[in-house]
């Protein structure tokens, strides 16, 4: 007879998803490799937190954004104050920033940090409401070796991740020195385009042009195809700026391809601006962007601090991951096998013991035969089996199996730890 199907009476929210044991080895491994890589190029973890006032992100993020227009978690708490569930990292490390005065230790800043980010959009594969990023800032620092720095970072990382079908596409957005010529330009055709456009960008087109041509309705994109590119406009600084960032990328051997349609979807870009993208992701292909905002933190309140940062969608990259490294499961050190009240005491002494000494042991709690807690050690894949009977009791030792040698060893019972622990030098963390 087939089991009835039993869900559970609530179930999760629509886009949000649990990451389960199998799958957080891998998303710990690749936490671990960005976090010796950070800070092996002196970044320092700051901790921000999940939720800030609406006015951070729409002042920052920008009124006409996607983000901001449509996809923010935004609720009123019991007192009336709006509040927002963060939805990307980087104005939270502003407003950190300037609120800590960490400006005035010392301008130059690096930091890194992970977690959550939610947005309302529409759910899809890759494309959740609530997703991860692993995200890297510098303040401080106008010149373009921050800029190639982080790009070299994201390289290095998918590198070591075995992530290699990357490309790195960079554009400059220039400054407000270069807009007011590229909105002219571009005026006569949005003025042309205006059938054509959505109700939305409509509304941008004199507020925000930048925002028309990273609308991704496919009417106001085949209105935008021809129209012109920032970086066709741009100021003498920031040509500098732009043509030694590429020296300097090629300096370091990074691949990168200048894409001209790279425009982002927050407002506080200035200058390079970045993404990596990926055939590995079918229609998600950016795995990660960033770019410079040499006017946020000013704009925040702060002092005039030019910076840079990139967000990488963690969630993306884990699948991309996943794809290219075998799966790295975690198996016990050891497995004790305990029958009967005073070994299963004994064993759990011993078990709580070499556990605190870094050996990773298993002990069935339950009451269970023999054959039975041997089958349990090789499915876990545990390398050892400690069996602890009644007649082991009586004799005064136990029986250490070696799983993969099919030997076995007796220990007497009073060196069990000890012996043990010689016999493993591998620990738990390994
Ligand atoms: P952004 O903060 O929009 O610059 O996005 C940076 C990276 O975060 C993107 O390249 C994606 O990899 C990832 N990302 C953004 N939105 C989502 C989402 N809704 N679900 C999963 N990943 C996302």
């Amino acid at each position: 007879m087939s089991q009835p199907t039993i869900q559970p009476t609530i179930q999760l929210i629509r886009g949000f998803k649990d990451i389960l044991p199998g799958e957080t080895e891998l998303w710990q491994t690749i936490e671990k490799t960005a976090i010796t890589l950070f800070e092996d190029f002196g970044y320092r973890e700051i901790r921000i937190p999940i939720m800030e006032k609406t006015q951070l992100f729409a002042r920052s993020i920008g009124e006409d954004t996607d983000i901001v227009e449509k996809e923010m978690y935004t609720f009123p708490d019991r007192k009336g104050d709006l509040l927002t569930l963060r939805p990307e990292a980087t104005a939270s490390i502003c407003r950190s920033y300037i609120q800590h005065k960490m400006y005035a230790q010392n301008p130059v800043q690096k930091f890194y940090t992970i977690g959550p980010m939610f947005r309302r959009e529409r759910p899809q594969k890759g494309r959740y409401r609530q997703f991860y990023q692993i995200d890297a800032e510098i303040f401080g620092i106008e010149e373009p070796y921050a800029d190639v720095e982080l790009i070299f970072l994201l390289h290095t990382l998918f590198n070591r991740l075995n992530v290699t079908d990357t490309t790195a596409h960079i554009n400059s957005l220039g400054c407000p020195n270069c807009r007011p010529r590229f909105k002219e330009a571009l005026s006569s055709l949005l003025d042309d385009a205006s059938e054509a456009l959505c109700k939305q960008c409509l509304r941008r087109k004199d507020r925000n042009p930048l925002r028309v041509l990273d609308c991704k309705v496919p009417g106001c994109k085949e209105a935008m195809a021809g129209a012109p590119a920032l970086i066709d406009f741009l100021c003498d600084d920031c040509r500098d700026h732009f043509s030694t960032v590429t020296d300097l990328l090629s300096m370091l051997d990074v691949p990168f391809t200048i894409d001209k349609q790279l425009v982002r979807g927050l407002d506080y870009y200035t200058r390079t601006a970045f993404e990596i993208q990926t055939g590995a992701l079918g229609a998600q292909s950016a795995v990660a962007g960033g770019g410079r905002y040499d006017g946020l933190v000013r704009s925040l309140g702060g002092p005039q601090t030019p910076a840079i940062g990139f967000a990488i969608g963690f969630d993306r990259l884990a699948e991309i991951v996943s794809t290219c490294n075998p799966a790295v499961l975690k198996t016990p050190d050891l497995f004790i096998a305990a029958l009967g009240k005073q070994a299963k005491e004994l064993a759990f002494k011993w078990t709580a013991e070499l556990g605190s000494n870094g050996i990773c042991t298993t002990l069935e709690y339950r009451r269970k035969s023999l054959k039975a807690q041997m089958k349990q050690a090789n499915r876990a894949g545990a390398g050892h089996v400690l069996i602890l009977g009644e007649s082991e009791l009586d004799s005064g030792v136990a029986v250490l199996r070696d799983m993969a040698a099919k030997t076995q060893k007796e220990i007497p019972l009073d060196l069990v730890v000890e012996k043990i622990k010689q016999t493993f030098s591998k620990t738990c963390e390994q």
